[in-house]
């Protein structure tokens, strides 16, 4: 058209396009002289070019109106509404062509962004894993597939034993769990993400190898250092005991007490440098135990005695409901005395004076493998939040009885290591405020009573 050039907008007020787009239906146009276009002046360049006769029908699909199919003569009478009719089959056969090439790029579109979505996974350098209900492999990444490869299976197969476990587990519970395996020189830690309406476990790997290796070398450090303090620690102890010992006429007041602030200070160095070598032996597999039979009520009353000092220093109750006392538990004696005497020490530092512990275990039967005790204060009590940390090496409560405690942060995580070492468990329930009940189980011997 003269003046035009693709790519120009043009407005459609007034034109036939615009008026079939307004009226939403075929039109067809005959123009003998200029005025006959008044109520369409956008013909009139048309016109005097020479045009004039005019068909336009809508392209629609659907409800949307994608532009419009206009035809033109130089004319008159030239157009019938048959031919209008015909003009409208072939726009709507055109917008459907038109709408299916659009879809169609769309829909390749998507494809390729879903084909590009779909190697993140694969391209991700931790293995990832989906796993059916029956342990069967349905997808691994290529580390993944790295990894099953390593342990003698392929996707397809069904999952090796171990994370079967994991995958009834936490489809069971419907909660993630965390599991670490080895792999060829590699250490790998598993999070296991149940999908349970689709019956099936993602899991999502992470390389630990390097941060094991640290491990180690922390708790090798650990075990070196606090094997080479023993020996300076125990000749500064017996120097000090002699000077103590010996005749302490010479000394001034002053110089007692120095003394014997030296003296409780090297006895606390003592206690943190020996359970600091009983949790990295204990860590390191080192700790073998010496089981027998005993029964359990001979440690409580042999502990109870040691602690005697401590319990009427503060004027504490502690009530031992015996009843089960004869049952015989199976274990290393001494390593269970530990325990006991670890809860019970920490009942009596953490309870306000005059308070009452009890110290009881849960009604067994024939059938019973395990004998389960309970050590109850009425003490501080446990915030929530501190509750799963309290097995953590090291970590003490924040507050001012622990800050006027001596204590390591130790004892509870060589005693969970000792009890799990027995094949026992140990958990705590606590409020703050009414105090708390650590809970343990021990392994019944063969003949129970
Ligand atoms: P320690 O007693 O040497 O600090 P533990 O590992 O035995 O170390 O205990 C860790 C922390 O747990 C303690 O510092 C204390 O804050 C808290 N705790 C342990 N037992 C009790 C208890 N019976 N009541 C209240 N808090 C306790």
């Amino acid at each position: 058209m003269p003046g035009r050039t693709p790519g120009d907008v043009n407005p459609i007020a007034g034109t036939l396009a615009g008026e079939v787009i307004r009226v939403n239906a075929p039109m067809l146009v005959e123009a003998e002289t200029a005025a006959d276009l008044d109520f369409l002046p956008g013909l009139l360049p048309n016109y005097h070019v020479g045009m004039r006769s005019f068909m336009a029908a809508p392209l629609n699909y659907h409800d949307t109106t994608m532009g419009v199919l206009q035809v033109r003569s130089r004319h008159t009478g030239i157009y019938s509404q048959e031919h209008l009719k015909l003009l409208e089959r072939v726009a709507y056969q055109i917008a459907g062509a038109i709408a299916n090439a659009e879809l169609y790029t769309q829909q390749r579109e998507a494809q390729e962004e879903i084909r590009d979505l779909a190697k993140f996974p694969s391209e991700n350098p931790n293995p990832v894993l989906r796993i059916a209900s029956d342990g069967k492999v349905m997808y691994a990444n290529t580390e993944g597939e790295r990894f099953l490869h390593r342990q003698g299976f392929s996707v397809g197969e069904v999952a090796p034993a171990n994370w079967l476990r994991m995958v009834e587990e936490v489809l069971g519970s419907g909660l993630s769990a965390e599991d670490e395996f080895e792999s060829g020189d590699r250490a790998f830690a598993f999070v296991f993400a149940p999908i349970v309406d689709a019956a099936y476990v993602n899991v999502y790997g992470r390389d630990i190898t390097e941060r094991k290796a640290m491990d180690r070398m922390k708790d090798e450090f650990v075990a070196i250092v606090s094997h080479e303090l023993r020996t300076p620690i125990t000749s500064i102890k017996g120097f000090l005991e002699l000077i103590m010992e010996g005749s302490t006429d010479s000394l001034n007041e002053d110089q007692i007490q120095f003394l014997d602030a030296m003296r409780r200070n090297t006895d606390r160095l003592e206690v943190l440098i020996n359970d600091l070598l009983d949790l990295s032996r204990l860590e390191g597999g080192m700790v073998i135990l010496e089981r027998s039979e005993f029964p359990f009520g001979d440690v409580v009353t042999q502990v109870l005695s040691e602690m005697k000092p401590d319990i009427e220093g503060k004027e504490l109750k502690v009530v031992w409901h015996g009843d089960s006392a004869l049952v015989r538990v199976l274990g290393d004696r001494p390593r269970v005395v530990q325990i006991v005497a670890n809860l019970l020490s920490n009942a009596v530092k953490y309870s306000p004076a005059m308070s009452v512990i009890e110290v009881d275990v849960d009604p067994v039967t024939e059938a019973s493998e395990y004998l389960k005790v309970n050590v109850r204060d009425h003490g501080l009590g446990i915030p929530d939040e501190d509750i799963n940390k309290l097995f953590h090496r090291f970590y003490r409560i924040d507050n001012s009885t622990t800050r006027s405690t001596t204590g390591t942060g130790l004892g509870l995580i060589i005693t969970k290591a000792l009890v799990e070492l027995h094949g026992g468990e140990i958990w705590v329930e606590s409020e703050t405020g009414k105090g708390s009940v650590f809970s343990f189980t021990l392994p019944i011997g063969s003949a129970p009573v």
